[in-house]
């Protein structure tokens, strides 16, 4: 039987194995690891890419999140607006920090911040909104913007699943005072390992987070502030040199990949919509079916694997339950994790795949009377 992964990183790792093994090899040779050219170098390319003047690159996406925080002195008594529906570590990294999030549920086409309910949760502690382009798909800017400005918060992007994506022509990870993102492996960017960066713009920002990654020293042994140990070291960021050449073109193979499921699938199923004037870059594929589970076993048996995101929304967590919240408190996001399935998505997913993956979706639906 035909077996699809929900994800294979295979194709991409096949166009950059000569030159990733070279790169290895070099900084093998150069006997330098931590903090050295190949960092600096891609700190510099990833800026640049993201229309940014700095880039800091860290060990993963909840550190990022975590020292964009502390870099902006948010601590015990703030209080920092989230979506609802996102991965849990956007969600950890203000509980991490001792700050409280505050959720805000999601817009149910989009899948991202309710921008029209975020002025109901803020309050004199509130300090920051972290928005989350959710699957590729950027939150509306504008409207986050001018709330933002109305109300004196800062905003941070969580774009960990959106690299490259824009809006209104601007790259996402450009728009808050500091921009988290994570290089995990099967993150539309992503190194052989754990990695994460933040962009920014401001240089008095850049020069304290790189103390805060660093043990809080600009220079070795001197240390000017209480820091952690967070750093990309030079085989990951020597990877991240090569893959981000092709950044754009595999984030146009993403898109053109979701074009033909859009095509593909019968109109009548649910997708997410894309943020009007922006441009996803489709991290996942997901639809909503009323019988999910069941979905994704047929599609199982058929030797299809998806995956769900997510299961549990962060505040029916066991960990979040010091936050208060229960079930019915984010309808959108509790339907949401019901409902939604993500289908295979990758670099080189063969065409005739797409058709095939498609047909069984669109058999399952029929044969279950989900079309209406
Ligand atoms: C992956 C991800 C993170 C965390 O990144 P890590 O590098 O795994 O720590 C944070 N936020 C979102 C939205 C993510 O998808």
């Amino acid at each position: 039987m035909k077996k699809i992964p929900f994800v294979s990183l295979e194709n991409q790792n096949a166009i950059i194995k000569k030159e990733v093994e070279a790169d290895i090899l070099h900084t093998v040779a150069s006997n330098h690891f931590i903090l050295g050219d190949k960092l600096e170098q891609f700190e510099k390319e990833y800026a640049a890419f993201s229309n940014t003047s700095y880039c800091v690159g860290v060990g993963n996406g909840l550190d990022a999140l975590k020292l964009s925080l502390i870099a902006l002195g948010i601590k015990e008594g703030d209080e920092v607006i989230a979506p609802a529906h996102t991965f849990i570590a956007t969600i950890l990294a203000i509980m991490e920090v001792g700050a409280k999030p505050i959720l805000v549920d999601v817009n149910p086409n989009t899948y991202t911040i309710d921008y029209l309910q975020i002025e109901n949760y803020i309050t004199a502690k509130t300090k920051a909104i972290i928005v989350v382009h959710l699957y590729g798909n950027p939150c509306d800017m504008e409207r986050i913007e001018s709330i933002a400005l109305k109300n004196n918060l800062h905003v941070i992007e969580d774009n960990a699943q959106a690299h490259g994506a824009s809006y209104k022509g601007r790259k996402t990870g450009s728009f808050g005072i500091l921009n988290a993102t994570s290089f995990y492996p099967a993150k539309n960017l992503g190194c052989f390992g754990d990695g994460g960066a933040i962009t920014i713009n401001s240089k008095t920002l850049y020069e304290d987070l790189k103390k805060l990654r660093n043990y809080g020293s600009a220079k070795k042994y001197f240390s000017d502030v209480s820091g952690c140990n967070s750093r990309l070291d030079e085989i990951q960021a020597g990877i991240l040199n090569i893959k981000l050449k092709f950044l754009k073109d595999w984030n146009n193979e993403r898109r053109t990949i979701a074009s033909h499921y859009h095509q593909l699938l019968d109109d009548r199923i649910k997708k997410q919509s894309i943020t009007d004037n922006s441009i996803s870059v489709y991290h996942l594929f997901t639809i909503e079916c009323q019988q999910r589970d069941q979905l994704q076993d047929f599609l199982s048996s058929k030797g299809i694997d998806t995956q769900i995101h997510y299961p549990i929304p962060p505040h029916l967590q066991k960990a979040c339950t010091i936050l208060g919240y229960k079930e019915g408190d984010f309808p959108v996001t509790e339907k949401l994790s019901k409902i939604l399935l993500s289908l295979p998505l990758f670099i080189g997913l063969a065409y005739k795949d797409i058709v095939y993956i498609a047909n069984q979706v669109n058999t399952f639906y029929k044969k279950n009377d989900l079309l209406f």
